[in-house]
C-alpha cells in the first residue's frame, strides 16, 4: 500500500476533502480531470454549438473507443457507448432470439433489472430461466453449471460482482465451460470494471456490459457494451436509428457492421468524453494497483467490523472485493445510513428486491453496503468502524 500515491489520489478527488464516501458501488466520487473534461465539453457546446463541438472534438470522441478497448482488451469496433449499464445489457439481451423450451442459465446474485428482463422474455416466449446453485463459498458453482448443460441452453448470463456484496464470481472458469459447450456468454461487469482487471479474452465472454459512474469514476448517465466481433452481425438490435443503420433506398436499410449498431445517434457527448477520461485516468493508476489496494482496504474494513458486538459481515466468495456488506443487530440499515450521513459518511442500503434470489436464499431483507475505492484511506475506515461501533452500542 505504501507504493500507492494516496496523497495525489485524494488531492485529485475534491469530494474526499469533506465527505467519507463509501458509496462507490452506487456512484463514485469523480476525480478532478474527469470533472474538468466533462464540464469543458459542455462549455464548448454553449460557446460554439453542440454539433460544432462534436466536430471539433472528433479525435477525443473517437479515442473513447480505444480507451474502452484497451481497458477490457478488445478492439475498438467491439465497443458501443450507452447511457448506462442496464441499457447496454438490454440492447444485447433483447437482440437474442429465444423460443419456447430454450434455457437461460444465470446466477443467484443476479441484478434485478436483468432478472426482470429474463422474466419478461421467458413469459413471452416460453423460454425458461434457471439460477445456477452457489458453491460452498457463495459463488456460482461451476460444477453445478456443467451438470445443468444440455442442447437447450441458449445463454449463460452471469453477474460478475453483485450489487449487494463482496462476492466475485469465477467468470473465467464459467467462460471456459461456455466456450467448450459453444454457448453464448453474457457478463454483467457493472461493479467490476474499474475495480479489478477485466480481460474479455481471458473471460471468454461474448457480451459484457458496464457503467461509467461506479468503479470507473466517470459521470452519471454513461456506460458501454462489448460484443465479440464474430457475434455482432448475428445480433439484430431491437431498435435502430439513422446512426445504427443506414437508409439506402425507399425500401431498404443496412445495419452497421460494428458494435455501434447498438448505439443511438443522439448521445451525451460531455458524458462520453468524461467516461473516456475516467478510463484513461484509471489506467494511469494501473488497474492491478487499484485492485490490490481495494482488496487490502476491504480486508482491513471487514477485519475491523467483524469483532464489533452485534455486527455481522455478510460478504461471501473466495476473493472479496471493495463492496462490504453487514448488518447490525437491533438497528435498521436505513437508520444507520441516516445516522452516518449526519457525520458526513456516505453508505447505501442493499435491499431485498435488488438481488431477490440471493437475499431470500440467505434470509436477509436489508444490509448496510459500505463500498470503498482506492482513494479511501485506512484512517477513514477506522473512523467509519468507530462510528458503527457507537451505533451498535446503544
Ligand atoms: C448498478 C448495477 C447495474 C445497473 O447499472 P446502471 O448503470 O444503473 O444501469 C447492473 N448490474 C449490477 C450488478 C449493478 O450493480
Amino acid at each position: 500500500m505504501a507504493l500507492f500515491d494516496i496523497e495525489r489520489a485524494r488531492q485529485e478527488t475534491p469530494g474526499s476533502q469533506h465527505i467519507l464516501h463509501l458509496n462507490n458501488a452506487g456512484s463514485s466520487l469523480m476525480p478532478q480531470p474527469v470533472l474538468e473534461a466533462t464540464v469543458a465539453h459542455l462549455q464548448l457546446e454553449a460557446q460554439i454549438g453542440g454539433y460544432e463541438a462534436v466536430e471539433r472534438q472528433q479525435a477525443v470522441l473517437e479515442h473513447a473507443y480505444d480507451a474502452a478497448a484497451a481497458l477490457i482488451n478488445c478492439s475498438r469496433d467491439e465497443i458501443a457507448f450507452m447511457e448506462n449499464a442496464t441499457r447496454a445489457w438490454d440492447m444485447a439481451f433483447y437482440a437474442l432470439p429465444f423460443k419456447a423450451g430454450d434455457r437461460i442459465l444465470t446466477s443467484m446474485s443476479e441484478y434485478a433489472s436483468n432478472y426482470i428482463a429474463y422474466l419478461q422474455v421467458t413469459q413471452k416466449t416460453g423460454a425458461v430461466v434457471e439460477a445456477i446453485p452457489d458453491d460452498a463459498y457463495g459463488q456460482v458453482s461451476v460444477e453445478a453449471l456443467r451438470n445443468m448443460l444440455d442442447e437447450r441452453v441458449r445463454l449463460i448470463s452471469i453477474t460478475h460482482v453483485p450489487t449487494s456484496g463482496g462476492l466475485v464470481n469465477p467468470i473465467a472458469e464459467i467462460g471456459k465451460v461456455a466456450r467448450e459447450a459453444g454457448i453464448l456468454y453474457l457478463v454483467d461487469a457493472c461493479q467490476s470494471v474499474g475495480q479489478m482487471p477485466i480481460d474479455v479474452q481471458k473471460i471468454g465472454c461474448d457480451i459484457l456490459s458496464t457503467t461509467g459512474r461506479k468503479y470507473l469514476r466517470g459521470p452519471r448517465g454513461t456506460g458501454f457494451l462489448y460484443i465479440r466481433r464474430e457475434r455482432i452481425e448475428q445480433m439484430e438490435p431491437v431498435f435502430l436509428d439513422l446512426h445504427s443503420a443506414n437508409w439506402t433506398s425507399p425500401e431498404s436499410y443496412e445495419i452497421r457492421k460494428d458494435a455501434r449498431r447498438f448505439e443511438t445517434w443522439e448521445t451525451n457527448y460531455a458524458g462520453k468524453i468524461g467516461l473516456a477520461t475516467a478510463i484513461d485516468y484509471a489506467m494511469d493508476w494501473g488497474i492491478d494497483a487499484i485492485w490490490r489496494r481495494i482488496k487490502d482496504l476491504s480486508y482491513n474494513l471487514r477485519t475491523q467490523l467483524s469483532p464489533i458486538p452485534g455486527v455481522i459481515v455478510r460478504d461471501r466468495g473466495v476473493t472479496q472485493c471493495g463492496i462490504v456488506t453487514f448488518t447490525v443487530e437491533g438497528i435498521e440499515p436505513e437508520e444507520i445510513k441516516q445516522q452516518l450521513a449526519k457525520q458526513q459518511i456516505n453508505v447505501s442500503v442493499a435491499v431485498r428486491n435488488s438481488t431477490l434470489l440471493d437475499m431470500d436464499a440467505r434470509g436477509l431483507t436489508t444490509m448496510v453496503r459500505a463500498s470503498l475505492h482506492y482513494y479511501n484511506t485506512p484512517e477513514e475506515l477506522t473512523r467509519f468502524s468507530s462510528a458503527i461501533a457507537q451505533l451498535a452500542d446503544f
